[in-house]
């Protein structure tokens, strides 16, 4: 026997995951349409080099990378984001702005534990060609209006790459590159891992152990975004980019959505401004449901430094855990057709696809048991139950049971279209 196992971190969507996952989409897809976003779906497979462009150390450490029959470096997607993105780069054509929408599943050699696997779901927006901060506030009323609609009561933690760069370059002298790039990557981590995992992670890279803590220091500071930015502008810092979308969102009655929290630094190493996460106010535990921002940085590497963009995607799995078991799945709208005797198995299979030609929803027993299991399944599904007999089919009639009020009566088979259609509408 082969093994029945799945690999570590990949397992099955069960029936009753899966509906949450339907019930997800649907609210990602209806919102779509209402923001205006057209959607799509990128590309399962890149080459490696389009995938490590830009994304950073720590990504690359969890691609999915294989060489194909004829020695092309490839990779499965990380994400949706880099795909989008090529489209966009290599569709010249295309007219600004372009919202794209997409819900799909990735890869990612992760560290699998709760709400970590390493093939999941995402659900992905972005807005190439907005320079503006009227894109960072469309993709975050998104967020707002997409979470409501599923019921999750979520923050937007938002922060500001430009702000802490500016803080390394200016508060603590801190010139190059790839030193910043590191600091703000160890900003990243200061929500999750300790200090002192932190300062041994990053002092064995070269990067001095005080810039390290200064920078550590800076991601404690939290709270209301006006007051906050109030505060961090008289102490010098530049706060314009997060001014203008505090302004913007306040005029657009979202203001409430967003709390200033500047350890959010995002770990990919595409992003190049404003960025945020979502997180679930009662249950923290769950990590972030959301994450995003504006990612410059990935159209430069792709050659396209004039245009800018912004965007936000959501881990389906920890939007489902957030959501729970959803109360046991509502009947089904449609009928069963069960039979007396098992003799009457081949008439009811005519009768369903008689039915479902006329678009009822239905289905029939196909193991031949006996009636009372037949209408205990038939009742765990649908409302409404017939009944095939050998006295009332001789009478050109099937009797009609209405499951949850255990009434039933006789329907001439002429007229069992008519009333099907009046009972399902
Ligand atoms: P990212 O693409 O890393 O910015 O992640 C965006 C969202 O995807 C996160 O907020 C999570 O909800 C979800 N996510 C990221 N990595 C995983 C994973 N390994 N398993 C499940 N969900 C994930």
């Amino acid at each position: 026997l082969p093994r029945l196992s799945t690999p570590r971190g990949i397992r099955d969507i069960d029936p009753s995951e899966f509906a949450i996952f339907e019930r997800i989409r649907n609210a990602f897809v209806d919102t779509a349409e209402l923001y205006g976003f057209s959607l799509m779906e990128p590309a399962t497979i890149e080459f490696l080099s389009t995938l490590e462009a830009k994304s950073g150390p720590d990504i690359m450490k969890e691609v999915y990378a294989f060489t194909d029959k004829a020695g092309r470096d490839l990779a499965l997607r990380f994400d949706l984001t880099v795909g989008l993105t090529r489209y966009v780069v290599s569709n010249r054509a295309l007219k600004m702005p372009v919202k794209l929408a997409s819900f799909a599943d990735m890869w990612r050699y992760d560290e699998p534990q709760m709400g970590r696997y390493r093939w999941f779901y995402q659900w992905d927006i972005e807005i190439f060609g907005v320079k503006d901060v009227a894109a960072e506030a469309e993709v975050i009323s998104f967020t707002k209006h997409f979470f409501n609609k599923l019921g999750l009561k979520v923050k937007l933690h938002i922060s500001d790459r430009k702000l802490v760069e500016e803080y390394v370059r200016k508060n603590l002298g801190i010139q190059d590159d790839l030193l910043v790039l590191e600091l703000i990557r160890a900003l990243d981590k200061s929500s999750k891992k300790s200090k002192e995992e932190i300062l041994v992670e990053y002092v064995k890279k070269g990067i001095p152990a005080a810039a390290l803590e200064s920078v550590i220091e800076l991601g404690k500071r939290k709270g209301p975004l006006l007051d906050e930015l109030d505060r961090l502008e008289k102490e010098g810092l530049w706060v314009t980019g997060l001014k203008e979308l505090a302004r913007l969102s306040r005029s657009m009655g979202i203001d409430d959505f967003l709390t200033l929290d500047l350890s959010i630094a995002r770990g990919l190493d595409y992003y190049s401004g404003i960025v945020f996460e979502a997180i679930l106010e009662d249950r923290k535990s769950i990590g972030s449901l959301a994450g995003g921002g504006r990612y410059d940085a990935l159209l430069k590497a792709f050659g396209r430094g004039d245009l800018s963009a912004v965007g936000v995607a959501g881990g389906v799995e920890r939007t489902a855990m957030a959501l729970g078991t959803v109360p046991s799945t509502p009947l089904k709208k449609g009928v069963f057709v069960a039979y007396a005797q098992p003799s009457l198995r081949d008439r009811a299979l005519a009768l369903t696809e008689h039915l479902r030609t006329m678009g009822v929803c239905c289905e029939t027993d196909l193991l031949g048991k006996g009636l009372g299991a037949q209408l205990e399944y038939a009742s765990s599904r649908y409302g409404l139950s017939l009944i095939l007999g050998e006295r009332e089919l001789n009478r050109g009639s099937v009797i009609l049971k209405d499951l949850a009020a255990g009434q039933q009566e006789e329907i001439p088979l002429n007229q069992l279209e008519d009333k099907l259609k009046t009972l399902l509408a």
